[in-house]
């Protein structure tokens, strides 16, 4: 048996239909922006691996820190020990952030980030002695697949089939000039009953790459403060430059309370979290009352390697030469964008940053599942390009190293696609 059917035999894939889907292509390395096949194919990855890799694959200098360490300390139980990663990691990162947050707490992924957000939120009330244990959400927000992430998460086809089971959140339209009048005069009326507030701040990425502006975001977050209600920044996707700032709440001036980061943490090698939060919020748990500990913990907190990968990562992402990949990206797509504005195949372009999505003209299809959703993606895969397309809606994200002959060759692909589809 070759690999594709040995994995068909033995592996149950995340978000694959099992009995349509295409057989996955066996990867066997990568460098740069790129991945190559075991048939000697190569893709240029254009949605750097559901948006972990910002600085390219197998990068040599985060392979030697992970490398160094692993020979030093794999791991050690992250209560009652430390390690001199995760300190300077702590440090390292809450430096760069809004001034306000003082305390970082390691998880695994960016779902259990949003769990651990999620719960000193809930507890910094019951701490209190104050009953607050509604949260306000988006209503096409996406924050992860465990529960808790999943119910702060808008109700659709990824979570029909939990939907009794899922908490109640009280979700609000994105902000804009036309409601957040509204929208603010809802979130008074709730107040006393809310513990927080969590959005995925200017971009919602699996909702469709949808964006909002700014400075709407940052008057709901100013009134949710003016209220007492906790501000959950969840930056898995867009910290770490996407927006062509560092962090998305670099963009607006409230600063949120509590931040949660993944994805291009450690520069998309290894699967990490961070949740970090105000002494405000640490405060509430520091007592002699056992009863207020925070009781969140994963094996592999802290685990030194993830983070030796994320302090490699975070040298090469403060490099000058970061920066200026990002504002490359960022003007680049502005004139492909450009270039395709009005386009018969396309309905609208959007761009915040490196992010930059193409919505294609359907008719009345526009869902996950329509058809066009596959015909784009073999399209793209048939020309050795990665994109994944959310329905009818495609974007590209790519690792900040990415070449320009390699973005003008995925524009050009694009550019005969929306011809030829
Ligand atoms: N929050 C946001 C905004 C995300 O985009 C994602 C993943 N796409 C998650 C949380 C969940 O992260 P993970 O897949 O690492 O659990």
């Amino acid at each position: 048996m070759n690999l594709v059917e040995r994995d068909l035999q033995s592996i149950w894939h995340p978000y694959t239909q099992m009995k349509t889907a295409q057989p996955p292509i066996p990867i066997v390395s990568g460098k740069g922006a790129c991945l190559y096949a075991e048939d000697g194919k190569k893709y240029i990855d254009a949605i750097s691996s559901w948006w972990v890799n910002i600085h390219g694959h197998a990068h040599p200098y985060i392979a030697e820190m992970i490398a160094k360490q692993l020979l030093q300390l794999e791991h050690v139980i992250f209560a009652g020990f430390t390690h001199s990663g995760a300190v300077e990691l702590a440090e390292r990162v809450l430096a760069i952030l809004p001034s306000n947050q003082k305390k970082a707490f390691y998880s695994d992924n960016g779902s259990t980030a949003v769990e651990v957000a999620i719960k000193m939120c809930l507890q910094y009330w019951y701490n209190r002695g104050e009953e607050r244990t509604k949260i306000i959400a988006f209503k096409n927000a996406y924050h992860g697949d465990t529960f808790g992430a999943m119910s702060v998460s808008g109700r659709s086809a990824f979570t029909a089939a939990y939907d009794t089971l899922l908490f109640e959140v009280e979700f609000i339209g994105l902000p804009g000039p036309e409601n957040i009048d509204a929208l603010k005069s809802q979130i008074s009326n709730l107040r006393s009953q809310v513990s927080s507030f969590i959005f995925e701040p200017l971009v919602q990425g699996s909702a469709g790459m949808v964006m909002y502006e700014a400075k709407y975001l940052d008057e709901l977050m100013a009134h949710c403060r003016k209220e007492g209600i906790m501000l959950i920044a969840d930056e898995v996707f867009t910290g770490f430059g996407r927006t062509g700032k560092p962090f998305a709440c670099d963009h607006v001036q409230t600063q949120p309370d509590i931040m949660c980061f993944s994805k291009g943490l450690t520069g998309g090698t290894m699967a990490f979290g961070l949740t970090t939060c105000t002494q405000q919020i640490y405060d509430a748990f520091l007592s002699d009352d056992k009863m207020k500990t925070l009781f969140h913990g994963h094996s592999y907190t802290a685990n030194p390697v993830a983070c030796a990968a994320a302090l490699a990562s975070l040298d090469l992402f403060l490099e000058p030469s970061t920066q200026q990949n990002i504002n490359r990206i960022v003007n680049k797509h502005a004139a492909f964008a450009e270039k395709v504005r009005g386009h018969k195949s396309l309905k609208t372009t959007r761009q915040t940053g490196t992010i930059l999505a193409l919505e294609w003209q359907t008719g009345d299809n526009t869902s996950y599942f329509s058809g066009l959703r596959d015909k784009l993606y073999n399209y793209f895969l048939n020309a050795g390009i990665i994109l994944r397309p959310l329905g009818n809606i495609i974007y590209i994200l790519p690792p900040y190293c990415i070449t320009d002959n390699e973005l003008d060759y995925i524009y050009a692909t694009i550019a005969q696609a929306l011809d030829e589809i």
